[in-house]
């Protein structure tokens, strides 16, 4: 069982925080997420506890989890916001985030984005390629400002994780290529619309040993250093995401302490801003997702099924990275099962866990799939007709809706019947 202070049994019950799971069920239906406020105040604190010997500033990456509530109740901790988009841009901007405090990343930002980020006023624009910084240059230009920009390097660090998540390796399209740095700086020259302010990187996701970020902060000190010479003034370095969290007590993640320890005295030395971009870390272990057990069945090898009212739909990354996730009833029994978790979209890869011991719950009873805070809900479709769950925020015994759930109307809303 995956040891949670925000999830925990209250007798036989479920609970988030003060308030029993199957409660919110009966209010709000199901599937449903539930995430804890408390929890996601605690992770941002442990974070900012561990680098605070550091000149830093935490960028949380929307993309792990968009929902207004998470982000307002970061940046009310005084949390920064990393974006992928203009409509994460604008997320960021609902949920109340001040521009200065956002940060506009991608690799395939639209004339319109960047435009929309400099009308906005963000901290900055992160380049990936010399064409890109090229059409900074131009719109800003158009837009009578100067772009402060960073640019993100691949440093060709290839960290251990999922194939999927892997971004810093020269076979990944994410960054500018290490090379390349001498061409950027003699264009930047040429480029009156541009401030350089930064340089970035992102390696992963999910990575469990420090020692690849070490590797990476190495390279991208030498780039700061070889800038300095050339006269650029950078402000920040931007070391990116990727901590790691756990998903399976059998394999729990490295502390944040750890990779503070090795980055802190890397990154003091040289006097300049760190900027991090935790998602995953922030929000994963925040959430869960509730599920109905709809039936039970076998079949002749005598092998069995929990057919449940959520799928890949709602929670894809079983589907898509093999990843683990703990199931837990959320009324406890004794006994377990051994049986596949699976949902009701027409996909063989559509399950939550396969051959698992599971707690021997009943048709009709109620399942929480753990850490589903983070690249869940986002990932969400509406394949196979299927509607976007409700979601919920908990604080202690306080409960807020913070996502209707999607209606029939919904689901057509756009479309033109010719
Ligand atoms: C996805 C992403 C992150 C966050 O990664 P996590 O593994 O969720 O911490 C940070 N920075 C960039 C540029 C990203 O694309």
């Amino acid at each position: 069982m995956l040891d949670s202070n925000y999830f925990h049994y209250t007798g036989t019950d479920l609970s988030c925080d003060d308030v029993r799971l199957e409660e919110l069920a009966g209010i709000y239906g199901t599937p449903l997420f539930v995430t804890s406020a408390r929890s996601l105040i605690e992770s941002y604190q442990t974070f900012e506890d561990a680098f605070k010997a550091l000149s830093h500033f935490t960028c949380y990456s929307v993309k792990a989890n968009y929902n207004l509530s998470v982000i307002r109740t970061l940046a009310e901790l005084g949390c920064g916001c990393d974006v992928n988009s203009g409509g994460e841009l604008y997320r960021a901007l609902q949920a109340g985030v001040s521009p200065e405090k956002i940060i506009f990343a991608g690799v395939g930002k639209n004339a319109e984005e960047i435009s929309y980020a400099l009308e906005s006023g963000v901290l900055m624009l992160k380049a990936e390629s010399l064409s890109e910084l090229r059409a900074i240059d131009r719109i800003a230009g158009e837009l009578g400002k100067t772009a402060s920009v960073a640019i993100r390097i691949n440093p060709n660090v290839t960290a251990e994780t999922h194939p999927y998540i892997t971004t810093g390796d020269s076979k990944e399209k994410f960054g500018i290529d290490e090379a390349e740095l001498p061409v950027v700086f003699s264009l930047l020259s040429r480029l009156p619309n541009i401030r350089l302010v930064g340089l970035d990187m992102h390696i992963g996701s999910q990575i469990f040993d420090p020692e690849y970020f070490v590797a990476a902060t190495v390279k991208l000190l030498a780039l700061f250093e070889a800038s300095k010479e050339l006269g650029f003034s950078i402000e920040f370095l931007d070391i990116g995401g990727g901590f790691p969290v756990t998903y399976d007590p059998l394999k729990p993640a490295t502390p944040i302490e750890h990779f503070a320890e090795k980055l802190i005295p890397m990154l003091q030395p040289f006097g300049v801003k760190v900027i991090f971009e935790p998602g995953r870390y922030l929000v994963a272990n925040a959430s869960i997702l509730l599920t109905r057990i709809l039936y039970k069945k076998s079949n002749h090898t005598g092998k069995q099924f929990f057919v449940v009212d959520a799928g890949m739909t709602e929670l894809i990354r079983p589907a898509l990275y093999q990843s683990h996730h703990e199931i837990q009833a959320v009324t406890f029994h004794d006994e377990t099962v051994m049986a596949d978790v699976v949902g009701p979209v027409c996909e063989s890869s559509d399950f939550f866990a396969r051959q698992r011991e599971i707690s021997a719950a009943e048709e009709g009873e109620l399942l929480a799939v753990m850490s589903a805070g983070a690249y869940a809900a986002v990932m969400g479709s509406n394949y196979n007709g299927r509607l976007r769950p409700a979601e919920v925020l908990v604080n202690g015994s306080q409960v807020k809706l913070v996502r209707k759930r999607e209606t029939l109307e919904q689901l057509i809303q756009n479309e033109l019947s010719c």
